[in-house]
């Protein structure tokens, strides 16, 4: 097999519980993922060594040497199949970068598959998702797709049975926030009430929400942690909030560390409408409709 192409989606946060600071700099979380039809392309080619290019809207903002996540999965899978393979990356970025939606953990997954295809591994699912999660928290699911229930820091996961298709807006702000950077905000403003943070428990109003289909009751339990962390970063984003809920949004809230805002629709034509209306705003670089849950990469 000479070229490998494999489609991996984006992610939502549709809970996203943050438990105390660990000593480790972590924190427990609850992280219900959802993933969605924006999706990034991963091209895996024969080559002597490992190399990414990346192509599309974002590709100025991501790197291309050793920081790039695809490169570290290519990296991380030759270094455990014990050879050392060579594979020429080229990512087709529809995800927005550092915009709470997982891109750069998307293009891991999506190299990983490909790879694994391309170097004739035929390493099964297991030994990916071990792969995944030393590459980061947000890794596994990405390669699970669907939606799941994350524990630990995120990279325990449970896939959940879904009871129906959901319909999304995504306001895409200028500029991406670092999840490092929220995560600490979130810390600084906890300390400053001083209010014990309670241990993340898994909201089962949500899971009973998705596996019936009810977009209604999933937009009254979207909730996000985060949230707090990422307005006082971006202040605008209360607008982009607000006004995504004027135009009707049955739930709106922050994706995972933001600034990307998602708005829960009641169908498609609705998602497509409240996407009209959120590219108007001035502090929305662009805004795009999907649906979930969607499945992760596989080999096209
Ligand atoms: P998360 O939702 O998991 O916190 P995010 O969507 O906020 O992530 P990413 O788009 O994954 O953020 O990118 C975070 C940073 O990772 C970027 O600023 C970029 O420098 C770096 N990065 C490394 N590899 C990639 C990649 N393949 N695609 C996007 N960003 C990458």
């Amino acid at each position: 097999m000479s070229s490998v192409t494999v489609r991996v989606p984006a992610k939502v946060n549709v809970q996203l519980s943050v438990g105390p600071l660990r000593e480790d700099g972590y924190h427990d979380l609850v992280n219900v993922f959802h993933a969605v039809s924006v999706f990034d392309e991963v091209v895996a080619k024969e080559s002597e060594s490992i190399t990414v290019s990346v192509v599309g809207e974002w590709a100025d903002q991501v790197p291309v040497d050793d920081g790039n996540l695809a490169v570290q999965a290519a990296r991380a899978l030759a270094k455990h199949a014990g050879r050392s393979y060579g594979a020429d990356l080229v990512i087709h970025k529809a995800i927005p970068v550092a915009g709470g939606m997982a891109g750069g953990s998307a293009d891991a997954a999506g190299a990983l598959v490909a790879c694994n295809e391309l170097w004739g591994l035929g390493l099964p699912y297991e030994d990916l998702l071990e792969i995944a999660g030393d590459l980061g928290s947000d890794v596994p699911f990405a390669l699970l797709g669907g939606t799941a229930v994350g524990t630990g820091r995120g990279e325990q996961l449970s896939e959940l049975p879904m009871g129906g298709v959901f319909h999304w807006a995504f306001a895409v702000a200028d500029g991406g926030l670092s999840t490092a950077k929220v995560y600490a905000e979130c810390d600084a403003l906890r300390e400053a009430t001083g209010a014990e943070v309670p241990w993340p428990q898994v909201d089962d109003a949500l899971l009973a929400a998705l596996r019936t289909g009810d977009a209604r009751a999933l937009g009254g339990r979207l909730a996000n942690d985060l949230q707090p962390a990422a307005l006082a970063l971006r202040p605008e984003l209360a607008r982009t909030l607000d006004a995504g809920r004027a135009a009707g949004a049955l739930g709106a809230l922050v994706s995972g560390s933001g600034p990307t805002c998602a708005f829960l629709a009641a169908d498609e034509e609705h998602a497509r409408r409240l996407a009209d209306a959120l590219s108007q705003l001035s502090s929305c670089r662009t805004a795009l409709s999907a649906h979930g849950p969607v499945p992760g990469p596989r080999p096209a």
